[in-house]
């Protein structure tokens, strides 16, 4: 039998309407915080990746699914969704009406990773980016909407940590004191961290081998480096998250494992998950538009991991799962064409519905509609043929009401609107 690929998975119906839920819960939220969705492709220029999650990182280096097309031309299936949307921006010129366009999407990810619990090669996030502001207030907005999220979502033992990664006037100091510190301690590092300390040090503060992270205790802090534009900001989104009872952490050896962010980077983590513990990350970008071709736009944004948030929310095991109002059981040629009618009606009024599958008898179908957890059965059979007349069972009070063929659908309505006013 030919099963799935390793690392991917079936989001199977009985799972499928947690994710709904969530999915309907984080798009209204977002747009009552003025976003709009985006639908983007799930394949681009391998270029795309490349220039702005960063050549020497470890999403670009090792985990892309990167395959020429048929023409030979390099695809890359999206590792992220940020690269897509700056894209989408600069290409449809989104800033030329109003630079300030707040976008939300959700689709699936994928990376070539190691699988484990919490970590697949096809996942999927939930993204929001603002374009065009700058002002740190922002930041503290967007990271008080990703927490009003997690609340809405039952998901409570999260914490948000927070950083400041400088800009390009600042992080170049911070480098060089970096990497003279780690120029120190080299002998102790990965070999991969060997290789980043020449290309890119801030990486070294990323890497989850034990050596490397016990070798940089000492290591010096981007905090004390920053700027005094930087500090403001910094200082401005503390503040404000402070103002709005939004806890958080100082981490700062919180880099984030792709290049594109400058000041402000944040991550939700949670205790519940074991060693995937990141639920959601993001940070500010404002020179990503500039170097994909775009006008120079700040940009800010996050992305959460949809997958984890249905292993840790506290709604997981509700039954979201639609229970029929009305199952229509017959018996007969002419009660089950009758029976099709009536559910088509029914549906079209916005009811749930449902009908016997073939079941040679009505004890059989009453076992369905029970297993299914219908409210009501609507029963025709010969002897209600005759008197044209249908019989209403309420599940829940087992009380049956005869109604009139005439106007079925109308009386079927009004019967279960009389009982659940
Ligand atoms: P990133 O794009 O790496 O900043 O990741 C943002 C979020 O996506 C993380 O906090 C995770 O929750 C989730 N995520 C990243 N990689 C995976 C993966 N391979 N499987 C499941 N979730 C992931």
């Amino acid at each position: 039998m030919i099963q799935l690929i390793r690392g991917f998975k079936d989001i199977l119906p009985g799972e499928v309407e947690l994710w709904q839920h969530i999915e309907k819960t984080a798009a209204g939220l977002f747009e009552q915080f003025g976003f709009q969705e985006i639908r983007l492709p799930i394949m681009e220029h391998t270029e795309l990746f490349a220039r702005s999650i960063g050549q020497d990182t470890d999403i670009v280096e090792k985990e892309m699914y990167t395959f020429p097309d048929r023409k030979g031309a390099l695809v890359t299936l999206r590792p992220e969704a940020t690269a897509s949307v700056v894209r989408s921006y600069i290409q449809h010129k989104m800033y030329a009406t109003d630079p300030v366009q707040k976008l939300y999407t959700i689709g699936p990810m994928f990376r070539r990773e190691r699988p484990q619990k919490g970590r697949y090669r096809q996942f999927y996030q939930i993204n929001a980016e603002v374009f065009g502001i700058d002002s740190p207030l922002i930041d503290a907005q967007l990271i008080f909407m990703l927490s009003a999220l997690f609340t809405r979502l039952s998901i409570l033992d999260t914490s948000v940590h927070i950083n400041s990664l400088g800009c390009p006037a600042c992080r170049p100091d911070f480098k060089k004191a970096l990497s003279l510190f780690l120029a120190d301690v080299k002998e102790k590092l990965c070999p991969d961290c060997i290789r980043r300390h020449g290309q890119n040090p801030l990486r070294v503060l990323d890497c989850k081998v034990p050596s490397c992270r016990e070798s940089i205790v000492g290591a010096p802090s981007l905090g004390d480096f920053l700027c005094d534009h930087c500090r403001r900001h910094f200082a401005t989104v503390t503040r404000s998250l402070e103002g709005l009872d939004v806890p958080f952490v100082i981490d700062g050896k919180l880099v984030r494992g792709l290049d594109y962010y400058s000041r402000t980077t944040f991550e939700v983590r949670t205790e519940a998950l074991g060693a995937q513990n990141a639920v959601a990350g993001g940070g500010r970008y404002d020179g990503l538009v500039k170097a994909l071709g775009g006008p120079d736009i700040p940009g800010i944004g996050f992305a959460i991991g949809f997958d984890r948030l249905t292993e840790v929310t506290g709604l997981k095991g509700k039954d979201f799962v639609k229970k029929p109002d009305v199952f229509v059981a017959a018996l007969g040629e002419k009660s089950m064409a009758l029976a099709l009618e009536w559910v088509c009606a029914l549906g079209l009024e916005g009811l749930v519905v449902e009908m016997g599958a073939g079941e040679k008898s009505l004890k059989s179908q009453m076992k369905r509609a029970d297993r299914l957890g219908a409210r009501h059965v609507l029963i025709v059979g010969e002897k209600e043929l005759a008197e044209k007349t249908a019989i209403l069972r309420n599940m829940a009070t087992k009380v049956q009401s005869a109604l009139p063929m005439d106007h079925i659908v109308k009386n079927v309505i009004e019967n279960i609107n009389s009982a659940h006013p």
